[in-house]
Order: structure tokens, then sequence, then C-alpha cells
């Protein structure tokens, strides 16, 4: 029987937010209720990268391509879940050495991160070394259970290694419940046209 896992973050006002920025907070607002008109209706005002995202190559390359440009047959594929929850800081080129990186293949990183319900500055990213190895091994994404692949290095090195290699950073997974493994990913983006970034439904299916 095929399993269904939903990886995506549930939005509301409250929810975790990067660096808890109060004005990355998702604010909904009623512009409409039954006390004066026939029907409900919210307005959202979030950021683009609230939640469960995806990244286009404009969040960090100047010029780069908007999130338009990530179709969706890169995002309806084979994906495999690596375990990497033993690691407390940074994900280093080692760890990703031992993961047997393959060209073409989209790894989703397990980290302590999906046990953490609220944001930690702490939180485990992906060191600059290890996006180059990424790069270099020709993966085609990578997911990550924190609400950035890195905690604003300066120069944003491992978001540049990554989209100038051309994978696909997929953010703010949540992890917690699924075993390592290879699965179907589906991660769907918001169809946003000219933006940096969109929101993400991204759920795993076993094959
Ligand atoms: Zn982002």
């Amino acid at each position: 029987m095929r399993t269904l896992t939903d990886i995506s973050m549930p939005i509301c006002p409250g929810m975790p937010v990067y660096k808890n920025k109060e004005e990355k907070q998702p604010v909904f607002e009623t512009t409409s209720d039954f006390s004066t008109a026939s029907a409900h209706e919210t307005r959202l005002h979030i950021d683009a990268h609230t939640g469960t995202h995806i990244d286009a190559p404009l969040h960090m390359l100047e010029g780069g391509a908007t999130i338009e440009s990530i179709v969706l047959s890169q995002l309806v594929r084979s994906c495999r879940v690596v375990d990497l929850t033993g690691v407390t800081d940074a994900i280093r080129a080692a760890d990703v050495e031992e993961l047997g990186p393959k060209a073409g293949e989209f790894l989703l990183f397990k980290t302590r991160n999906s046990s953490d319900d609220f944001f930690n500055p702490e939180f485990v990213y992906v060191s600059a070394d290890a996006a180059q190895r990424l790069a270099d091994a020709g993966i085609a994404g990578v997911g990550i259970d924190a609400l950035g692949v890195e905690r604003a290095q300066p120069g944003h090195e491992t978001h540049k290694r990554l989209m100038n290699a051309g994978a696909i950073i997929i953010e703010g997974l949540r992890l917690a419940d699924v075993e390592p493994g290879v699965y179907t990913l589906v991660a769907a983006p918001l169809a946003l046209v000219g933006v940096d970034a969109a929101p993400a439904r991204v759920f795993l299916m076993t094959e």
C-alpha cells in the first residue's frame, strides 16, 4: 500500500520564522466576514520564504532566475532521505562524502532540526565545503529541515555554490517522522511568477 507523509510546515500566525523576525510572521487579515457580508475572505500577508519553501536563484544571485524557472518535473521525482541526526553543528564535506551522492540525485537531509518545534538559532546547516562537494557530485537538489540551508554565512556561499551548479534548494522540511530511504518526492510551490522563492506543499510517497 502506498503511504503519504506530509513534510511541510503548517502556515499560521505564531509559527516558527527565520531568526524569529516579527516582520516574517504571517498575518491573516479577514477582509470580509458574515457580520457585514455574505462571504468570509482572508488576505494573506506572507513572506515568500515562509515555512516549507523553495528558493529560486534570484534569492542569492543578482540577475538570477525567478521561481517559475523551476518546473514541476524537477520537483516530482525520486529522492533519498538521509540520516544526519548525529550532526551537531554543520553538515561538512566529510558527511556528504559518506553519503555517496550521485549525479542527478535529490537528497533530503534529516537532522536534529526536525525535532525542534520553534526557531532554533543554532540550527544544523550545510557548510560551504559540503555544498561544493554536492555541486561537484552533480546532485539535482537538496532539502533541509531548517528554515535556511545556511546560517547567514558571509557571502552566502552554500546557497551560491548549489545554485551555480543548478541544484534546487528546499528549506523548512519536517522529517521527524520519516525513515531514511528512497521515496517519491512531490514538491509543489505556489505558482508565483517573478519572485525569489515560493512556499510549497511537500510530501513523500513510498515507491
Ligand atoms: Zn529561502
